[in-house]
């Protein structure tokens, strides 16, 4: 039996391009949750549509674990850049994905205003439970390396593709102090608003995860947000699809008939 892999949106943008290509379409719900079910040129995929923000991520990702155990997610769709030297249409492989949302402030007195640079990460999976509990770094998830393999290797014809570090929260940043403070201190190229509560999720649950984002805005240089540029997320992640497909292949025919009893 293939193992279904599910490809991630937050926005209905995000994931109609994808959908639109699915054959044998099957529509399930679940918690006001929507999931396709189907066939990407022969390869079973769930297309997930998460809603916006982390919350709505982790939901919709343990159901999706628990429902289609999937042999890997992949969350996709636009982003925010954080490096000025990232375009509209450039994307970003997230080598490591960053919990950009979790943090302690230093105490500050009445009156004495609030500096968000100051503020230190916290570990929302530390087992201590003891009252200090930041780290010197945001919680850090890895990319499944063969799924990061698999990705440097596909055609992206609209853009630069490059691999590093995402940045999620519910926060949308718009002060350059700030972004500039991440970029600079944990490497942030864009931010989003979903993965890093996706990727939690599945290091939960040991399956394989990727984020592959778009540049749909820059304040950083200026680039107005286009929504648009989630296409050709969408056709970079199909094309990724079809190469996960070899590489099951090759493991099926690798496999010695002792096994296969
Ligand atoms: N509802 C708005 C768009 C919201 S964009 C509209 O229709 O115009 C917010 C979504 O895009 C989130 O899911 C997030 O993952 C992503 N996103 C794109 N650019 C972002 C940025 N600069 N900061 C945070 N999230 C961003």
């Amino acid at each position: 039996m293939n193992k279904p892999i599910v490809i991630q949106g937050a926005m209905q943008v995000e994931v109609a391009a994808l959908v639109a290509l699915l054959d044998d379409v099957v529509i399930e719900t679940g918690g006001g949750w929507t999931f396709w079910l189907g066939q990407l040129a022969g390869v079973p995929v769930v297309i997930s549509r998460t809603g916006m923000g982390m919350s709505n991520a982790a939901a919709a990702t343990a159901i999706a674990l628990e429902r289609y155990a999937p042999a890997a997610v992949i969350n996709q769709g636009t982003a925010g850049g954080h490096d000025p030297a990232l375009l509209p249409n450039d994307l970003v492989l997230g080598a490591r994905v960053i919990h950009l949302g979790a943090f302690q402030s230093p105490f500050r007195d009445a009156g004495a205003g609030s500096d968000t640079l100051a503020w230190r990460p916290l570990d929302l999976m530390d087992q201590s439970e003891t009252a200090n509990f930041t780290m010197p770094v945001p919680m850090s998830f890895d990319a499944d390396p063969d799924l990061l393999a698999m990705a440097r290797e596909v055609e992206h014809a609209t853009g630069r593709v490059v691999d590093g570090v995402i940045g999620s929260s519910d926060v949308w940043n718009n002060e350059l102090d700030r972004i500039a403070h991440f970029h600079a201190r944990y490497g942030t190229l864009v931010e989003e608003m979903e993965a890093a509560s996706v990727a939690q999720v599945c290091g939960q649950y040991r399956v394989p995860f990727l984020c592959v984002r778009v540049v749909s805005n820059n304040i950083v240089n200026g680039s107005a947000h286009d929504v648009a540029t989630a296409n050709a997320c969408q056709r970079f992640v199909a094309a990724l699809t079809q190469r996960y497909r070899q590489p099951v292949a090759a493991l099926l025919r690798s496999r010695s008939p002792a096994e296969e009893q």
